[in-house]
């Protein structure tokens, strides 16, 4: 099976909490994962460390043929610096919190990337940036700020920002978990077509009924480690660890 994404051995601590303690993890190409576990586990600390927004103390992250060793023997020169760049091009992120840059419009946002990070001509880079919005059902706000979209509109502009970068996987770190409940479901329904269209996509969430239908493979984590993981049919009925059934019995 081709695997996209391979972290071996990922420990991270922040002085003396330790939050990752030697994760293991592939993802297929194609699959969707989703993570769950309680506040504090180390979700959003391990797919930051994914794309090396957060360093590892160490272990080694993979990602299409572009591999980054971490650790304090690992080399810091250009060369590393540049591997990371363009693992970091092919690991898009979409954030809680959307991270959308205030002073461009949707556009502006979806196009940073392919004008300054690809270097596409700017034609080429509206034009994909007006399918992109298109996709995620935002073509009439094409010239709007940030400040006058909704919280589910900026979610799905940072979604087509990361589609425009053509990534190989989207990391999604609690994409609805800052969003009023009915805006919810339009950011799922867009993150539901990009997996029918075969996205590889790692997903920080607590959506139970999300999890239920698109995922492949849930992992659960507790304190630093995952736990157990399955198809989310076996996870959700019939989960191994009473950690999980408990967690389980908050977020159902
Ligand atoms: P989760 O996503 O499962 O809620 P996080 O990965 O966000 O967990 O955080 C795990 C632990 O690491 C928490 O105790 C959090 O406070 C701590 N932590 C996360 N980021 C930092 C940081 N940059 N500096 C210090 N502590 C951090």
């Amino acid at each position: 099976m081709s695997h996209v994404v391979t972290v071996t051995g990922v420990s991270k601590s922040f002085g003396s909490l330790a939050v990752l303690k030697g994760v293991d993890l592939d993802v297929a190409r194609g699959e969707v994962l989703v993570i769950m576990g309680p506040s504090g586990s180390g979700k959003t600390t391990l797919v930051r460390c994914i794309n090396l927004l957060e360093e590892p103390d160490a272990g080694h992250i993979h990602i299409c043929g572009q591999s980054i060793s971490c650790g304090p023997n690992a080399r810091r020169n250009r060369a590393r610096a540049k591997a990371v760049r363009q693992l970091r091009n092919r690991a898009a992120m979409v954030f809680q919190h959307f991270n959308l840059f205030p002073h461009m419009t949707a556009l502006g946002n979806v196009i940073e990337g392919p004008l300054s990070v690809r270097g596409m001509p700017k034609a080429d880079a509206v034009a994909l940036g007006e399918r992109l919005l298109e996709r995620v059902g935002l073509a009439d706000k094409r010239d709007v700020y940030p400040a006058r979209l909704s919280g589910g509109q900026k979610q799905r502009v940072a979604i087509a920002r990361a589609l425009a970068m053509e990534p190989e996987v989207i990391l999604f770190d609690e994409p609805t978990s800052a969003l009023d409940p009915e805006l919810h479901a339009e950011v799922l329904r867009t993150m539901r077509s990009l997996a029918e269209d075969g996205m590889t996509m790692v997903v920080v969430t607590h959506e139970v009924a999300f999890a239920r239908e698109v995922a492949d493979r849930v992992i659960f984590m507790d304190d630093g480690r995952i736990l157990e993981q399955g198809p989310p049919a076996q996870f959700f009925s019939r989960p191994a660890h009473e950690r999980t059934r408990s967690f389980l019995r908050l977020v159902q």
